[in-house]
Formats: C-alpha cells, structure tokens, sequence
C-alpha cells in the first residue's frame, strides 16, 4: 500500500514523532493534536477499517491496545486516565483509511463526544 499515508510512516519513509514501535505496531503524535496528548496507534500491516478485521487481525487490536496502554504510562496519562477512540468509515469520522487508535489525555475528556 504505497500510496497509504500510515503505511508509509510505518516503513520511515514519511517522518513522524515516534513515540513506540515493535514488530506489530507504531505509534507517534497526531499532527493536529486534540488534546494536550494525542498520539495514533497503528498497526503496521494495512487494515483499512475496523470492518475489515478477520481473526488473525483481531491480535493485532489487541496488541494496538497493549502499546496505547504501554504509551500511556510512558507519558503520565495513566492515572488520571486517558480515552482510546477508533473511528471507522465516514459516520464515524475517519479520514485516513488504515485503521489507527487515537490515544488522547492530558485534559478531562467530555461524554457524548462530538
Ligand atoms: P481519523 O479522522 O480518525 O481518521 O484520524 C486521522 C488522524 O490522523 C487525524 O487526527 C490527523 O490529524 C492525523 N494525521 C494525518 N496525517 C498525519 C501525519 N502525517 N502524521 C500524524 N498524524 C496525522
């Protein structure tokens, strides 16, 4: 997938402030942060959306939520807490289509989101 954008920051092929990455998944600082934190979690094999995970992609996930639980410590977000969002397809806001997990923290987070 080498005209995906996440793909390629996965390869280092575009640049990002890394903040994790093993054999499984990459997470760096979202671009337009939405809070005081806010880094992506990514899996490095390309899945396009949430509806598009079949069981050996489903470690995967669980994995992507191993590593924002790993970051999250790693920042401080911890114990005050912190929200994890994945949004899938248009209703659900998502605009880069490889499939990502918001970690967001450093502020109180509101319910319902927007
Ligand atoms: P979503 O709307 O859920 O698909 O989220 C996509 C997120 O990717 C947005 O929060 C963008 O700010 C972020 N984003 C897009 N391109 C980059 C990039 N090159 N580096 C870091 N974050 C990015």
């Amino acid at each position: 997938m080498d005209e995906c954008i996440f793909c390629r920051i996965s390869q280092g092929d575009i640049p990002a402030d890394k903040v994790f990455e093993d054999d499984t998944v990459v997470a760096f600082r979202d671009l337009n942060p939405q809070a005081p934190t806010h880094i992506l979690v990514i899996p490095r094999r390309h899945i396009a959306t949430l509806n598009d995970i079949d069981n050996d992609a489903e470690a995967i996930i669980g994995r992507m939520y191993g590593a924002a639980r790993e970051v999250a410590a790693a920042e401080g977000l911890a114990e005050a807490g912190f929200r994890t969002v994945m949004n899938c397809n248009e209703a659900g806001g998502q605009t880069v289509f490889h499939i990502h997990l918001h970690l967001l923290g450093g502020r109180m987070m509101h319910w319902p989101p927007g």
